[in-house]
């Protein structure tokens, strides 16, 4: 394999790209042959009627929209060891936890080698042209990844997260590896049973190697973020392992002190020089070309419910481009990034069309259906990958190589243009994340500008927004938004009484604004939650199976997700009633 890896050229990846953008059409229709194809033994497709037949339009007349929920019986079948053709031709030997941070637990979907295949493919097309921009030497990278438990299910199969499955692949170093990937981090301490070990070693390991850093990444902004959060605290600790050689006894899991035993060594001067490097900082501004004076960008995925998180970023980053990296999910990859010079506020990503087969929602038809949530929308129509229109909002659906067909992924993208005959999205947001009581709606999109106003406010005290979420409580009459903050320091109640009040005031939709005057919906309310709640957020998701690598923060929690709200409202240490409407 690693043979046919060194052979990686980063010419040929992008002229196979452009040729196959160039005919995107047919592409698809090649991919969706292949994918009928080899799956044509499948129960669930034999049960559709398609008697071999495998062009898009009987495909679309015999095989439903479907959501996860749909698939459900027949992934439980697998899970429980039925080792026939259920979903796929071949069996399924192995299951991804998606995130599941929206609905309070993870979901499992299908993974086998030719999802692994589509990754690799997506991550040397985004290679290529990022190193094109911004061309790297033959160095490391420290990459803030984390892998999950696996665990067995009770019919014998491998479930862990999508990027654990990834990680845990024989295949995936070598191929990294070929695309100059070569981690600071041994093994030992990306597969390290606890979260908070291998943050600190991760740390250690980048200072280490410090002069040979290409970038800093991680798979989700929050991650790097979190990680130079937590080095602010360490920073010290991190210094004296390294004057002394010797890894501080926090670390206790013993093939992790065995790893970090054969890289560190006593180096006085270096720690003096990374020490001082630390107290000369105004605010840890510039950490991290500071400490890694050869990284050339800051890599992950950037855009989204990651949007919060890039003001802190580019604070640490100082000078260095912050590039998001690819789209994709759990249930396979989308498109890639092959502008990565563009800031990721602007950021779009180019659609694959050999990995996958794609319909697009357009949103306008889910938006007649008057009063129900997107995802309820009667009858939708989507169009094809090359039939989309510049400037419409789409839900995306996608059939997959591993048994997932015409499912609908749950998120919005906006086609910016198109590369060849291949679209550009714009990822806008998750289709279900929505606050609403009666007559309003809000999105993560709206929730997000709504907290980047009152966060300016904020800014007055000189405090940031760490983290946030939002929740309808339908327990007093009328319901009102709540929305949590963590913030990283003490706020006067003056201050947060008038976060409140712009919270409440930029919600700007129409439906929102009539109701809350005529008072069909409550005074917005904001709870501070004590430092580190967030914190408990994302181990409570870990213990449910999750990795760091892919935790994203539920940006809207619903009912369903008890324990999220318990951690919430357990840690509530002042709350404010908006009097924006009074
Ligand atoms: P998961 O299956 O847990 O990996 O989560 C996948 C979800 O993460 C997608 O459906 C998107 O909502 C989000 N996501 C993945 N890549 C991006 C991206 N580049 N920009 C914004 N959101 C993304």
């Amino acid at each position: 394999m690693l043979e046919k890896e060194e052979q990686f050229d980063m010419e040929k990846v992008i002229e196979n790209f452009e040729a196959l953008t160039k005919d995107a059409e047919s592409v698809q229709k090649e991919t969706l042959r292949k994918i009928l194809e080899d799956n044509a033994s499948a129960e669930y497709l034999q049960n559709l009627g398609l008697s071999g037949r495998t062009d898009p339009d009987s495909f679309k007349a015999c095989v439903p929209l479907v959501i996860h929920k749909d698939l459900e019986p027949y992934i439980q079948r697998t899970i429980d060891g039925d080792a026939s053709s259920i979903l796929t031709g071949k069996p399924i030997t192995a299951m991804s936890l998606s995130s599941g941070t929206t609905q309070g637990k993870p979901k499992f979907v299908p993974w086998n080698d030719e999802l692994f295949d589509t990754t690799l493919q997506i991550y040397q097309t985004s290679f290529a042209f990022r190193n094109r921009q911004f061309p790297i030497e033959n160095g490391k990278v420290l990459n803030f990844i984390y892998s999950s438990k696996q665990c067995t299910t009770k019919g014998g199969l491998i479930a862990g997260t999508a990027t654990t499955n990834l990680f845990r692949d024989p295949r995936y170093k070598s191929s990294m590896k070929a695309i100059q990937s070569q981690y600071s981090s041994p093994d030992e301490v990306i597969f390290g049973s606890d979260f908070h070990q291998s943050l600190y070693c991760h740390l250690l390991c980048g200072l280490i190697f410090r002069e040979e850093i290409q970038w800093v990444g991680s798979t989700f902004a929050h991650s790097i973020v979190h990680a130079f959060r937590f080095f602010e605290q360490a920073w010290e600790e991190l210094c004296a392992d390294i004057r002394e050689g010797v890894l501080t006894s926090r670390i206790v899991d013993p093939s992790i002190r065995a790893a970090m035993a054969k890289l560190l060594k006593p180096d006085p001067q270096e720690a003096d020089l990374i020490y001082s490097k630390c107290v000369g900082l105004s605010n840890w501004y510039g950490l991290i070309p500071e400490l890694f004076p050869n990284a050339k960008y800051v890599y992950g995925i950037m855009t989204g419910s990651m949007e919060p998180y890039l003001k802190k970023l580019r604070h640490y980053a100082g000078k260095l481009p912050l590039v998001t990296a690819d789209y994709g999910s759990s249930e396979g990859w989308i498109a890639a990034n092959i502008n990565p010079k563009v800031p990721p506020e602007c950021a779009t990503y180019a659609v694959l069309p050999q990995i996958g087969y794609f319909e697009f929602i357009p949103l306008t038809q889910m938006e007649k259906t008057e009063g129900e949530p997107a995802m309820f929308c009667k009858d939708p129509q989507p169009v094809g990958l090359t039939e989309v229109k510049v400037g419409e909002e789409y839900e995306i659906v996608i059939t997959n190589p591993a048994g997932l067909y015409r499912y609908r992924l749950g998120d919005v993208v906006k086609v910016t243009g198109f590369h060849n005959s291949t679209p550009e999205l714009k990822f806008v947001r998750r289709s279900s994340l929505l606050l609403t009581i009666n007559i309003d709606k809000n999105t993560e999109k709206d929730l997000q500008l709504a907290v980047e106003a009152a966060a300016k406010v904020l800014a007055d005290d000189k405090v940031e927004v760490v983290d946030f979420t939002s929740q309808v409580d339908l327990s007093t009459e009328p319901g009102h938004y709540v929305i949590f903050w963590e913030i990283s320091g003490e706020a006067s109640e003056q201050v947060l009484t008038q976060c409140c009040n712009c919270l409440d005031k930029s919600f700007v939709d129409a439906g929102y604004v009539s109701a809350r005057k005529v008072r069909w919906i409550g005074d917005l309310e904001l709870r501070v939650v004590r430092k580190g709640t967030f914190q408990k957020i994302l181990d409570h998701f870990l213990e449910l199976g999750g990795a760091v690598s892919q935790f994203k923060t539920p940006r809207c929690v619903g009912p369903a997700n008890v324990r999220v709200l318990q951690i919430l409202n357990e840690n509530v240490v002042e709350n404010y009633r908006s009097t924006a409407f009074n």
